[in-house]
């Protein structure tokens, strides 16, 4: 009866899997439906200088409030969308939102947002439509290319280094800059480095959490900071929550600081609501 025991434990196994399985089909089946039932937005979240603690950039991250399920993480359904072309069309979305955003805020007296960061798949990069794309909604929105930041996980780079290069430095020639999110956690290949068109380092935010706990932590952030001094590049780094890692982080040389201590992702509508009021507050204090 151990056998038996042994095959109703597969069995319970196949089950759990098949659910799993019936699962990830119902969201990506909702997904593609997400979209045109207004379900899916998007959120910025504030980026400092490190100097004034001023926000001068915003990052735009996508949420889906799933109409039973709530709020779906976007590591989850991103990665369905990547399953597929869907993310192409979410890619554009996200794109043609942020960038309205932002020309919507440069109308408002008390915003202060310079620059804005927007998330590339690694598929739109591959998509050979993207340049031109990317290049009519600038000038749809008449934002200035150095005024948008596209953010890149290294993985992304590594498939096809050669691709990559090509790809990077066409949007790069646009006057779009680059940045490499989540840098430290993937395999870069210090060569490669070299050879990769782009203009910002962002340390990811495991090793700002690790400060004070992991010393390994700190080592790499300096050493994240050091490569990018030497090879001429900004570095930003994600996840500060706290006025210790803010303090370590400027000390090191980071330009700019993103995190949950300067404000969590919010809709544009929460921001305008904030930015007001410590507008009112600077004036009064001038007054
Ligand atoms: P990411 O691009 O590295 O974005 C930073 C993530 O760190 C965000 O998670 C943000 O909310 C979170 N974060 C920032 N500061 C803090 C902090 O102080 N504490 C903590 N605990 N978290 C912090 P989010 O919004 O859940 O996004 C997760 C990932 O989903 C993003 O990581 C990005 O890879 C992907 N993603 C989101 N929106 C888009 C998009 O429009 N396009 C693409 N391709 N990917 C996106
Ligand atoms: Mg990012
Ligand atoms: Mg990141
Ligand atoms: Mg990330």
């Amino acid at each position: 009866s151990a056998k038996v025991a042994g095959r109703n434990v597969l069995v319970q196994f196949d089950h759990a899997l098949n659910a799993e399985l019936a699962e990830r089909m119902a969201l990506r089946r909702d997904l593609r439906e997400a979209l045109a039932a207004g379900q899916i937005f998007v959120v910025f979240q504030p980026r400092v200088d490190s100097g004034s603690r001023q926000v001068v950039s915003v990052e735009a991250l996508l949420r889906w409030r799933h109409p039973d399920k709530g709020l779906i993480s976007p590591d989850v359904f991103i990665a369905l969308a990547e399953e597929s072309d869907f993310i192409l069309e979410l890619g554009q979305w996200v794109l043609r939102k942020a960038l309205q955003q932002f020309q919507q805020w440069r109308a408002d007296p008390y915003h202060h947002v310079r620059h804005m960061s927007v998330n590339l798949s690694p598929l739109q990069l591959a998509d050979p439509a993207l340049p031109g794309e990317l290049q009519d909604m600038l000038c749809e929105f008449d934002i200035l290319p150095g005024q948008l930041e596209l953010e890149i996980t290294e993985g992304a780079l590594i498939r096809d280094m050669d691709a990559a290069i090509n790809r990077l430095a066409a949007l790069r020639s646009l006057g779009v800059a680059i940045a490499l999110d989540d840098f430290g956690v993937g395999y870069s290949a210090m060569s490669y480095l070299s050879r990769l068109p782009f203009d910002t380092l962002k340390i990811d935010k495991s090793f700002v959490f690790a400060f004070g706990a992991e010393r390994s932590a700190l080592a790499i952030a300096t050493a994240i900071v050091a490569l990018a001094q030497a090879l001429d590049k900004r570095v930003v780094a994600e996840g500060v929550e706290t006025l210790a890692q803010a303090a370590i982080l400027e000390k090191l040389g980071v330009q700019e600081l993103q995190g949950y201590l300067y404000g969590k992702p919010q809709t544009a509508a929460e921001l305008k609501v904030l930015w007001a009021a410590a507008d009112e507050g600077n004036s009064g204090r001038a007054a």
